[in-house]
């Protein structure tokens, strides 16, 4: 099933060009009263939400995909986890040129040596919404990642069983200004996640391991890959990060970028895309 969050907070079921409105489906969740739950409630009752979406679905009134704005299809994440380096090729690019490590020490080691960072669950936005570049004096580069969601507790999880805890993938963008600060920081304007376009949930990605990526700017190719070439794959970033702290229901994780990074900056248009997932065109301003 392909979920999508689209318009004032309304909820999709994707189907080809057209997406359903079934927002009534969001009927099923729990109303919540202050301290708010730290997982995302949608993704933490996803089973619940989507037997109600194929019991509506079929009555649900239709739109062109093309006319909606495309949201962050998890809204409440409790935190964003991305993961350095995780390509070979991306280290090595890295490694050789001085506008992409800065001279920044912490860019030339390996994930095992780096593990995981943290981006502000603030920098997180859909499609529709756009990057807004907020430093325009600095370098500040696209980078095209599969993401993944977390569907239920983990903590101290195995790579064998780490699958089971994925609910789903999407396309993620973690968009980057270049420096000598730390990732998080530089990792997290507004705007700068970008999850979508829609959630895959995880029984139509088998193997999350042989998936093609690519993303364009204006038209010309950037980055091309196969998650493949993953250095830490789904199931390791699952264990790593839940051996570290607990991971809740709509974490997101972003699994690093191939080697091809390049600048973007206001005007640009984006289209990225992964098979299985599907395809998202990001403008920048
Ligand atoms: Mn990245």
């Amino acid at each position: 099933m392909r979920v999508c969050r689209f318009g004032e907070g309304r909820l999709g079921l994707v189907e080809g060009q057209s997406v359903r409105d079934v927002t009534a489906a969001l009927d099923v969740l729990p109303s919540y009263r202050y301290p708010l739950p730290g997982h995302d409630p949608l993704v933490a009752h996803l089973a619940l939400v989507r037997a109600r979406i194929e019991a509506i679905g079929p009555q649900a009134p239709v739109l062109p995909l093309s006319e909606v704005t495309l949201l962050s299809p998890v809204a409440n994440p409790g935190k964003i986890i991305a993961a350095p380096v995780n390509y070979q090729k991306h280290l090595d690019e890295v490694k050789s040129d001085s506008q992409i490590h800065a001279g920044n020490p912490a860019h030339t080691i390996t994930i095992q040596q780096a593990g995981v960072f943290l981006k502000a669950t603030s920098s997180l936005v859909g499609p529709g919404e756009g990057i807004v570049v907020r430093k325009p004096d600095r370098r500040t580069d696209h980078e095209v990642e599969l993401a993944f969601v977390i569907g239920r507790t983990a903590s101290n999880v195995s790579r064998s069983e780490a699958l089971g805890y994925v609910a789903g993938y999407a396309i993620g963008l973690d968009v980057t200004i270049r420096g000598s600060e730390d990732r998080s920081l530089r990792k997290s304007p507004d705007s700068y996640t970008v999850l979508g376009p829609w959630l895959v949930t995880a029984d139509e990605v088998p193997d999350p391991g042989s998936l093609d990526l690519e993303i364009s700017v204006n038209g010309e190719r950037r980055q091309q890959s196969n998650t493949k070439y993953l250095i830490l794959g789904v199931a390791e970033l699952v264990e790593l990060a839940s051996s570290f702290y607990t991971l809740h229901p709509g974490d997101v994780v972003l699994t690093g970028t191939p080697e091809g990074v390049s600048p973007i900056g206001p005007g640009d248009r984006i289209v990225a895309t992964i098979a299985r997932i599907g395809t998202m065109e990001v403008e920048v301003r």
